[in-house]
């Protein structure tokens, strides 16, 4: 048994699957070399020809040294080196085009370990992009083919990026377990927004485990068993039945509005990546979808979505959502959310660097083209604009601004767009908390984000499990700011909700009731959950936990206190939460 770090609830057993492996059943261990080499010289054309596409349309909507990254991409596919090194293990050692590949990655590792020099190092990085890219094309034209896409896996992996999303299209993944990732890292909210049990800072599970070994993940506890044996097995399988009528119970709630035992009306509004997540939302009776973060479009896009591509994906949420009601964030990428094209590629503290809206200044086009394809996209049902990382009000003066100049240009072509396109910012950067009321005076609406408010607090990174600790919404000083926020949002009468990880969890419902909130935007997941807590809790319940945790000195207090409130209250929702 391991333990390790909660990220998403629930239980799972299936097969383990390696994301470094890339396991392909039925493989043989020796390969014919010459119909091996005429698949690897078709996968390097077909990444070659897709890297080609990706430079003349990076050169037209970013710019030319961001286009020169994939020129430099494009070139290694035609180093006698590099490929002559692949060629000569299959030939040599009889591998497929895989292995070869992760052995020569493997060898290159080695040697440039040795070499302090940055641009060497930068050079790393472009091989390691170049043999994924490879990896990626094989994968998809045999591999993850002959895979039974319907048999369930849990995926394996050193971390989860977001980028990985697309694995989710081409596997059943039921279960994660990684070895690093915080609880309010992009790799949670994947796993959370999936519904999908998940355990990170599983130390050593890579090297103790191989594809195919049977493994069970219960995220609530926080533990992995790797080929348990029958009896465990079986113990596991009737828990994870019942976790699973539980949750099917719950979901009877997508029917009743939210709403408290004294009566007070609820908004429960989902978090989106895309049109599946928005179909889920409507599944699960939320009304509309308070986030839609739509860097994962980019993330998982082989090179830059076009204005139309972007339109499309826009239209399709927005009329997958409940009620054609999305409120459409604008690229929030850096931090764990890389791209090769933006930004540079080693910060010190990528959290606190040059990463979403303050992008701008070097890409502007990339966000034009974005709001445009917003723009567009609208005329599909109601939409609002949402714009994260504000850090100054000057930011919101300029966005404001630029929104509109772009508004007013379409319509002069000719477009027919609302009359009204609610514009708001996210309140995620403690700055921008204490200065809320000059931000108030130029917004529609506000969204809070407790995961990086609660990270930016704290001083501490959301995806290191090193600092886990300090990153939970439920500390004194951040509920304190909560309360400083949501109130000047309510006496203010702007529309305020609340979409991080927090709205989604039972236990804070309680004292975010309390101080005056009544949208919350989560994971459709929770919605079922949520309704149900909300059932049982009253206004009056609410004001005293909200006075009580504001009050405490420890997280360890308020954990404590609202955890215990959440079993004498609704204890079915107890049995469903992360410890
Ligand atoms: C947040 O920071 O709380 C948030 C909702 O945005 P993200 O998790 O995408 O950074
Ligand atoms: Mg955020």
């Amino acid at each position: 048994m391991k333990r390790g770090l909660s990220l998403s609830a629930g239980i799972a057993i299936a097969p383990a699957f390696r994301m470094d492996e890339v396991a392909f059943p039925g493989l043989a261990d020796s390969v014919n070399p010459a119909t091996e080499l005429v698949r690897f010289d078709a996968a390097c054309e077909a990444v070659a020809a897709d890297l080609d596409r990706t430079i003349q349309h990076v050169a037209k909507e970013i710019s030319e040294p961001a286009a020169d990254i994939f020129r430099g991409h494009r070139a290694l596919l035609r180093d006698p080196a590099l490929v002559g090194k692949v060629r000569s293990i299959i030939e040599k050692e009889h591998l497929d085009s895989v292995r070869a590949l992760r052995k020569t990655l493997d060898d290159y590792s080695k040697l440039f370990e040795q070499i302090s020099d940055e641009y060497f190092r930068e050079r790393m990085a472009d091989i390691r992009d170049v043999i994924g890219r490879l990896v990626n094309q094989l994968s998809i034209a045999s591999g993850l083919q002959k895979f039974d896409t319907h048999t369930p896996v849990i995926l394996i992996a050193q971390e989860l990026l977001p980028s990985h999303a697309v694995m989710f299209d081409r596997l059943k993944v039921i279960g994660i377990v990684t070895e690093t990732g915080g609880s309010i890292g992009h790799a949670a909210i994947l796993a959370r927004s999936l519904g999908i049990p998940a355990v990170s800072s599983v130390v050593g599970v890579l090297k103790e485990t191989r594809s195919g070994d049977l493994i069970i993940v219960d995220g609530r506890e926080g533990v992995v068993l790797v080929n348990p044996g029958p009896e465990v097995e079986s113990a596991y399988r009737k828990q994870e039945r019942e976790y699973v009528d539980l949750r099917n119970q719950l979901i009877e709630n997508r029917d009743h509005a939210p709403i408290t035992a004294d009566g007070v009306s609820l908004e429960f509004l989902a978090n989106v990546n895309n049109m599946f997540d928005a179909a889920s939302a409507v599944g699960v009776g939320a009304t509309a979808v308070g986030l839609f973060r739509t860097e994962f479009i980019f993330l998982t896009h082989s090179g830059v979505p076009t204005e139309e591509e972007q339109e499309r994906a826009y239209r399709n949420v927005i009329e997958a959502s409940p009620n054609a009601n999305v409120t459409i964030r604008v690229l929030d990428l850096g931090g764990d959310k890389q791209v090769p094209y933006l930004g540079s590629r080693r910060e010190a503290n990528p959290f606190m660097g040059f990463r979403s809206i303050r992008l701008m200044t070097d890409y502007p086009e990339l966000f034009r083209t974005q709001l445009r394809a917003i723009l567009r996209a609208s005329r599909y049902g109601h939409i609002s604009v949402m714009f994260p990382m504000i850090s100054r009000v000057e930011e919101v003066i300029e966005l404001k601004l630029l929104f509109e100049e772009l508004r007013k240009s379409l319509i002069e072509q000719g477009l027919q767009l609302p009359d009204r396109i609610p514009f708001g910012v996210m309140a995620e950067v403690p700055s921008a908390a204490l200065c809320i009321n000059e931000i108030l005076d130029l917004v529609d609406f506000v969204s809070i984000g407790s995961n990086d408010l609660t990270q930016y607090l704290m001083a501490a990174d959301r995806d290191n499990p090193k600092v886990a600790h300090l990153v939970d919404p439920c500390y004194p000083a951040v509920l304190r700011l909560l309360r400083g926020l949501i109130g000047a949002c309510v006496e203010r009468q702007k529309p305020v909700t609340l979409c991080g990880e927090m709205a989604g969890s039972p236990r804070c419902l309680l004292p975010l009731l309390g101080m005056g909130l009544r949208r919350f935007s989560m994971a459709p997941a929770f919605v079922g959950s949520m309704k149900e807590m909300a059932k049982t809790i009253t206004l009056a319940d609410a004001r005293q936990a909200a006075e009580k945790v504001l009050s405490m000195r420890t997280l360890a207090e308020v954990r404590d206190y609202l955890n215990r409130r959440v079993r004498e209250l609704c204890p079915r929702v107890a049995e469903l939460e992360v410890g």
